[in-house]
């Protein structure tokens, strides 16, 4: 469906490793002073004075984390990128630096890395990170990305999953579930395009929902919104596998149970009316669907004020006792025990 038949094909071997490397980094620019050495060296050198650092690692894997049949492959660079600047953002960090490290079998022409490339060097340019270094290697499996985020903050504001307070708000940055209602349409998409490979399929309706699967966006700007604010949450998480898994993981970590208002969670047009076609509950996929990229955090009562008339945040919930678990609220009016059903990377469980 997305694929370019037309494709220029460069073999990998005709650069060799280092030529590789040299061709897909030398139009990164460093935007930090504290990169003090990025790619070239054996290690790279950053110097961060007085702040602390904060490191984060995800690798992504084809076939397990996604599909080259309907990802473009500059599209998996910019993600690749984001999914590791979330979660310095939650945080409450600047980032910083990355590095790349990628395997990557002979199927794979020299155009296909670059296509990957464009859309890492993409995301370092809208987000202002250096890339720094990598590691390039053969694989015989499929694509292999793997993608490792610096980032500073000064001690007092890091906010960690471990230190929210029964009576704390609950809140949660833009919206939920469209992601995994975006990875419904191109699924189906796809399903369609095996069978009639001319199909055009007409996907405006659901451009948010593809936008948010294939183009995330991470929340570098709520740190500087809450600053604004002078609203320092008191514990932060990204919304990475589903809403109840990261509540469930702020609740473990803080020692705190939650009351979450089913008719507070916020969403978008296009997912109410896809569940609708999908005949899928809208709340469970906004519990349970994950690939958000929002930010979740918990805020003290007194900051209510300030926050509640903002239109990038929604109060979805507060804390409570540790003994009195974590609970949804329906609109109904009941209370249903919260459980994590979001994406368990160990489990083929749905
Ligand atoms: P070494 O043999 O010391 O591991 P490499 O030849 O792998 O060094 O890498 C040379 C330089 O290129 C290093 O600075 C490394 O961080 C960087 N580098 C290697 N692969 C990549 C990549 N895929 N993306 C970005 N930088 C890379
Ligand atoms: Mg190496």
């Amino acid at each position: 469906m997305l694929e370019d038949k037309n494709q220029e094909r460069t073999s990998l071997s005709e650069l060799g490793e280092f030529g590789l490397i040299d061709h897909l980094t030398k139009h990164f620019k460093i935007h930090h002073t504290s990169t003090v050495k990025g790619v070239g060296d054996d290690a790279a050198i950053l110097n961060f004075s007085n702040e602390q650092v904060v490191v984060t690692t995800d690798l992504l894997i084809e076939g397990v984390h996604f599909d080259l049949s309907y990802v473009p492959l500059k599209h998996l660079g910019y993600k690749a990128v984001m999914v590791n600047l979330s979660d310095v953002y939650a945080m409450n960090a600047e980032a910083t630096q990355i590095t790349v490290s990628i395997a990557v079998s002979n199927r794979f022409p020299l155009e296909a890395i670059e296509e990957l490339y464009a859309g890492i060097q993409t995301a370092c340019n809208n987000y202002k990170v250096d890339l720094v270094g990598g590691d390039t290697t053969s694989s015989n499996v499929g694509l292999v990305i793997s993608v490792t985020a610096l980032g500073k903050a000064i001690p007092e504001e890091i906010t960690k999953r471990s230190t929210a307070k029964a009576g704390d708000l609950l809140v949660v940055s833009g919206d939920v579930g469209a992601a995994y209602m975006g990875l419904q349409i191109l699924e189906r998409e796809k399903a369609v395009f095996k069978v009639n490979p001319s199909s055009q399929p007409d996907l405006e309706q659901y451009s948010y929902l593809i936008e948010r699967q294939l183009k995330p966006e991470a929340r570098k700007d709520v740190k500087s919104i809450l600053q604004s604010l002078e609203v320092l949450p008191t514990s932060m998480i990204d919304v990475s596998d589903g809403l109840s898994s990261e509540i469930l993981h702020i609740c473990k970590n803080s020692g705190v149970g939650c009351n979450l208002y089913e008719d507070k969670i916020p969403l978008d047009p296009q997912v109410i009316s896809s569940c609708e076609e999908f005949e899928l509950d809208s709340t469970t996929i906004a519990l349970s669907g994950g690939e958000d990229y929002e930010l979740l955090f918990t805020i003290k009562q007194e900051d209510f004020p300030k926050i509640k008339a903002n239109p990038n945040f929604s109060i979805i919930g507060h804390m409570t006792e540790e003994k009195e678990g974590a609970h949804l609220i329906t609109r109904a009016n009941t209370k249903i025990p919260l459980i994590a059903r979001g994406w368990n990377a160990l489990s083929s469980e749905d």
